[in-house]
């Protein structure tokens, strides 16, 4: 299997194969603008020293500030932080807000620290970057183990809310960030379903992650009266073919912490569970699920890329042949990043929006990008990934010669 950068390299050449553009407008986009790299010390509870690594990637800022997570975790890759700095480049382009793409990163183990140390942490983050980050230069967000308190403490030590977003509400948060993301998704469905060839309601659904993006989207689809019929988490799946009570559902795994044993539904793999039949498959964990080994054997009629990165491009030719379209990562997951900007804009501007503001502006966004991407598969035969990807090519190369 590729790595993940390669992965993501061999997606833009597949683009660029249907709609060529310049070479140096290409080479810049297969390079990230910078590496920054920061070795951060703080004091333990006990007194003692203990240093960390830490990176910031800047991708690439045509269309304005570098925008993306920071993630805490032992084994932050270079190669995987690199390859989402990427994506967030395209993918604020498709979603059209006035953002480019970063990421971030530190090593560490988040649960060895207290809360003190983690503040400690941040601080020392904020204090490192500082000359690389900011309101109109890079802006970070919450990723892997990084919340709301973070970006708070972030937002606190740099003295500006508009640093980062995914802050809490009392400190300059928006509403309806949690639940972007997979709200994103829904309205980038509803927007592609009548070109994706599936029945009446109800649909059955199949979605392989239950944390924020995986969860959230059960409740919406359950909500509506769509059939859960399986989800998984880390620990296994349960399927039941009449529908899974989603409410239920939260209060078990809340007191198990598992999803595995729920009554009335059967265990079973993570990987037998992708190959069930139904209307819409939703990775929502973790990447490269869907490769060229488990392609051949999916049944979903549609499959909608919550998680980062989920469907490999080997298994993208094998689904496409199988008429089984993708909405690809970069269009289906991006209402978190569209209300992240939708944060950043109130900051600036200091305004608080409502609830439905938001909702209004966030189905809006995803229309016109679904729209957009839909257009462009449908004017060059081809499948909704490479479309995705025209649309940010097309899009960035439009801002790119406007700055000459
Ligand atoms: P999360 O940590 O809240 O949830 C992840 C879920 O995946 C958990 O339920 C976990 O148990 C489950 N999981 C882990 N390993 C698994 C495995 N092997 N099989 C099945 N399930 C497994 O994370 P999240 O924020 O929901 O993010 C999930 C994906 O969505 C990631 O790829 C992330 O990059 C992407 N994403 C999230 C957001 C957001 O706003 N949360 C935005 C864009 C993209």
């Amino acid at each position: 299997m590729p790595n993940a950068y390669q992965n993501f390299l061999s997606q833009l050449d597949r683009a660029l194969a249907v709609v060529p553009k310049p070479v140096a407008l290409v080479t810049t986009l297969q390079t990230p603008n910078r590496i920054i790299e920061h070795t951060l010390g703080i004091q333990k509870d006990n007194g003692a020293e203990q240093s960390f690594s830490a990176y910031r990637i800047q991708h690439n800022n045509w269309r304005g500030p570098y925008k993306g997570g920071i993630r805490f975790h032992p084994q932050v890759d270079l190669d995987e932080v690199k390859t989402l700095a990427a994506l967030m480049t395209f993918k604020t382009a498709v979603a059209g807000i006035p953002m480019g793409g970063g990421k971030g990163g530190v090593t560490v183990d988040p649960k060895t620290l207290s809360s003190t140390e983690r503040e400690r942490l941040n601080r020392a983050w904020t204090n490192a970057f500082r000359a690389d980050i900011g309101p109109t230069v890079d802006v970070p967000a919450p990723d892997v183990n990084t919340g709301s308190a973070d970006m708070d403490v972030i937002a606190n030590e740099f003295g500006h809310p508009a640093v980062v977003t995914g802050k809490s509400i009392t400190h300059g948060g928006s509403v309806g960030r949690d639940t972007a993301t997979a709200q994103g998704g829904w309205y980038v469905f509803e927007a592609l379903r009548s070109h994706l060839n599936l029945g009446p309601d109800p649909l059955t659904v199949v979605i392989q992650g239950f944390g924020n993006a995986g969860a959230t989207f059960a409740n919406i689809a359950h909500a509506l009266g769509h059939k859960i019929i399986a989800v998984s988490d880390s620990s296994g799946a349960i399927h039941n073919s009449a529908g899974l009570d989603i409410p239920a559902l939260h209060l078990y795994k809340t007191a198990h912490r598992s999803v595995q044993g729920f009554p009335g539904a059967e265990n079973l793999t993570n990987s037998a569970m992708l190959e069930l039949p139904c209307d819409l498959l939703i990775p929502a964990a973790l990447e490269s699920q869907i490769t060229g080994e488990n392609a051949p054997r999916i049944k979903a009629k549609v499959i909608l890329e919550l998680a980062n990165g989920p469907v490999t491009t080997a298994a993208d030719d094998i689904l496409f042949v199988n008429n089984i379209p993708v909405i690809p990562d970069i269009l289906a997951n991006s209402g978190g990043v569209t209300v992240s900007y939708f944060e950043w804009d109130q900051n600036m501007k200091s305004e608080h929006w409502s609830a439905l503001e938001v909702d209004q502006k966030l189905r809006d966004h995803m229309n016109a990008a679904a729209t957009a991407v839909q257009t462009i598969a449908v004017q060059h035969g081809t499948d909704l990934r490479r479309a995705a990807f025209i649309v940010a090519l097309n899009r960035l190369q439009e801002t790119e010669s406007k700055q000459k």
